[in-house]
């Protein structure tokens, strides 16, 4: 079955009625590139930059940022590569910045947030970003957005960055898309006047069920609430992406779902523009991809969005929609 799949590797990801999407891989380390690559990718969707400030004792300086950046732009090629910004804070600790013990950490000074407030720390990767841009197809994408001030305050840094390498005669992408992830209910509600501000979105799943449902998502004793199907989850996604498309911006997912099997098709009806996922995914979902209507899907939308339970949702998906 491997080798059928290889045989996906260079294809184009389209839907049984020719519908196209991204199938872009979500990477940690720049090792893990290779791997996106091998299996096809075509692209990154997420690039989770906080490991290059974890596991170590100092802040990593724009030569060391900007030299992994543009390695792996450069791998990629005219491929996008969704860099998104330093998300540490909640479960992610940097031992280094002695962050202050917060009471509810997942709610508190992180990603954006710590971002906009050590502008020192936020300016420094920007710049390695901007100037590993001219190298490759890159984006820049800031986590955890929760309203319009930070997305202003943080493109406007980015326009003071740009002015510097100017001056200073530095090459980078003039045009660099902006994005944000809609991870957070607010940005997911408030979509249509969000998507006014930037390029694209990409919604994390991850992050965005865990707020929606009010589940951490790494408490094993309530594990059982945490789930996908819900269908408050599957409307907020929905509507993100269509009031993402109503304003002209293309929109990705980059969370767990995006892989998720069942909800493949889901996503393909709803018109998910890109799909990024654990690279060893990539091919499963670009193979399976083929055997979905976009337009035959579409028919169940309605129903399976007003289904009262994450159950139903699932039940009704395995017995009307998946092949
Ligand atoms: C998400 O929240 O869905 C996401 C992709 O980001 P992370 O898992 O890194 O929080
Ligand atoms: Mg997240």
């Amino acid at each position: 079955f491997r080798k059928k799949l290889l045989t996906m590797k260079d294809r184009e990801s389209i839907s049984k009625d020719g519908h196209k999407v991204e199938i872009a891989g979500n990477i940690g380390t720049p090792k893990d590139i290779d791997k996106v690559i091998e299996n096809g990718g075509e692209g990154v969707g997420l690039y989770r930059t906080e490991f290059l400030y974890m596991d170590r004792d100092r802040l990593p300086s724009e030569e060391e940022q900007f030299e992994l950046y543009k390695i792996v732009a450069q791998k990629l090629g005219t491929r996008p590569l969704v860099i998104r910004t330093l998300d540490v804070g909640g479960d992610k600790e940097l031992p280094y910045l002695s962050l202050p013990k917060e009471m509810n950490p997942f709610l508190g000074y992180r990603a954006i947030r710590l971002c906009l407030d050590r502008q020192d720390i936020f300016r420094t990767q920007l710049r390695a970003i901007l100037r590993a841009s001219s190298f490759g197809n890159i984006k820049i994408m800031f986590p955890m957005i929760s309203n319009i001030k930070e997305i202003r305050d943080a493109k406007a840094i980015i326009e003071e960055v740009k002015e510097e390498l100017r001056k200073e005669n530095i090459p980078f992408d003039e045009d660099i898309e902006i994005g944000i992830m809609v991870e957070i209910p607010a940005a997911a509600i408030h979509s249509r006047i969000f998507a006014k501000e930037v390029d694209f979105f990409s919604i994390g799943t991850n992050d965005l069920i865990q707020y929606t449902l009010a589940v951490d998502r790494g408490n094993q004793d309530i594990a059982y609430l945490y789930n996908q199907y819900h269908p408050a989850v599957l409307n907020l996604i929905r509507m993100t992406i269509e009031n993402g498309h109503k304003e002209g911006i293309w929109v990705g997912m980059c969370g767990e779902a995006a892989g998720d099997k069942k909800l493949l098709p889901v996503l393909l009806a709803m018109g998910l523009d890109e799909f990024s996922m654990s690279a060893s995914s990539m091919l499963r979902a670009r193979y399976d991809l083929q055997n979905y209507s976009k337009e035959e899907v579409q028919k169940h939308l309605d129903t399976l969005l007003s289904l009262p339970t994450a159950e139903d949702v699932e039940k009704y998906i395995d017995e009307n929609i998946i092949k």
